[in-house]
């Protein structure tokens, strides 16, 4: 049977068309930044992204931990979403080997951090308080799309506050394909973006920082305390080149797929789905709690895999194909028909 994976976008795994790009790849010791392919996707990463410099890591975790670290001292700290992915989601890393505190701020439904919450959060200078030194923002945040008007407002607020931008746009991508725009459209308000190929572009490993030659200097060093110095990395490389190259245009259709999914879903009783939500690749749904995990093994049986905790998350990627999405609605329509009501 197949299984229509739908916990991630993580779960792709590389075509053969990108497992030949990893096979040929020319490699070197990227220690000694003589990996000619890491260099390359450093460049193109950062020339996309309208940087100065780029560093391949092994993952979007490590990516924000080490821009925090480049950006704040011991003492200070990072204002993020309560719900945040670099808040909420990598262990308390900049704390623990950074000294650097988080404020956490409630995210508005849209994404959005509001600027005037987060004016409230900054601290006096005052010796009670921690150094507010960057705003993180997060996009896509939960598969919503910052619009660009708010991002350039972020930035000359940013500005204005003496903070510094961070974006962890782990599927900055999907934002970008959403509002067609090429990536420098968002990242250009930024001090420093992350952004992580292992998802919807489909490689097994990788993300890459972007930011000024200064800021990534601080970051390599800060990736090689981390473990994150890796020797022939050519190899993981060369996914990444051929993703930017090959699987960016195509998220699209995931994005197609998860609004034709949203809509399939909706028509069934027993199902709340957060229609207005799915703007690039996840769907929300809602259903009865205390059987859902009977819904959610029913579903396995018959080859659908999806995952949360309260709300069901449904993320489409390159392994799902439109052919699955009426597969997946009459899985759903079965298993709920099968719970006690
Ligand atoms: C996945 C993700 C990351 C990084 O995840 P890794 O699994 O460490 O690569 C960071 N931020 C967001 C919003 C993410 O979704």
């Amino acid at each position: 049977m197949k299984m229509i994976d739908l916990r991630s976008d993580t779960v792709t795994k590389p075509t053969e068309a990108m497992r030949q790009a990893m096979l040929n790849a020319e490699v070197g010791d990227d220690v000694y930044g003589e990996d000619p392919t890491v260099n390359r996707l450093q460049e193109q990463a950062a020339e996309m992204a309208g940087k100065e410099a780029g560093l391949f890591v092994p993952t979007g975790t490590q990516s924000n931990l080490l821009a925090i670290l480049s950006h704040c001292q011991r003492g200070e700290e990072f204002i993020a979403g309560q719900q945040a992915h670099c808040y909420r989601y990598e262990g308390g890393g900049a704390a623990v080997f950074g000294g650097v505190q988080p404020q956490p701020i409630d995210f508005e439904v849209d994404g959005r951090l509001d600027l005037h919450k987060v004016a409230e959060m900054i601290k006096p200078d005052d010796s009670h308080f921690a150094i507010t030194r960057l705003l993180c923002l997060e996009n896509t945040q939960s598969g919503k799309v910052l619009p660009l008007d708010y991002q350039a407002e972020a930035a000359v607020f940013a500005r204005e506050k003496g903070l510094k931008l961070h974006l962890d746009g782990a599927r900055v991508f999907n934002a970008a394909v959403k509002q067609k725009v090429p990536i420098s459209e968002i990242t250009r308000h930024y001090d420093s973006v992350s952004f992580c190929l292992s998802k919807g572009l489909g490689t097994p490993v990788g993300s890459v920082l972007v930011g000024s030659y200064e800021l990534i200097e601080r970051a390599h060093r800060w990736r090689k305390m981390a473990g994150g110095g890796m020797r022939q990395a050519g190899i993981l490389a060369a996914a990444g080149i051929y993703a930017l190259k090959h699987h960016v245009v195509r998220l699209a259709e995931d994005h197609q797929n998860a609004k034709a999914l949203a809509e399939g879903l909706s028509t069934i009783d027993g199902l709340d789905v957060e229609l207005d939500t799915v703007e690039t690749n996840m769907v929300f749904v809602t259903s009865d709690l205390e059987t859902q995990p009977q819904l959610i093994e029913t579903l396995k049986e018959r080859g659908v895999l999806v995952g949360g905790y309260g709300q069901l998350r449904l993320v489409t990627h390159h392994d799902i194909d439109a052919e699955d999405v009426p597969v997946v609605v009459e899985a759903f329509k079965i298993a709920l028909g099968t719970l006690p009501s």
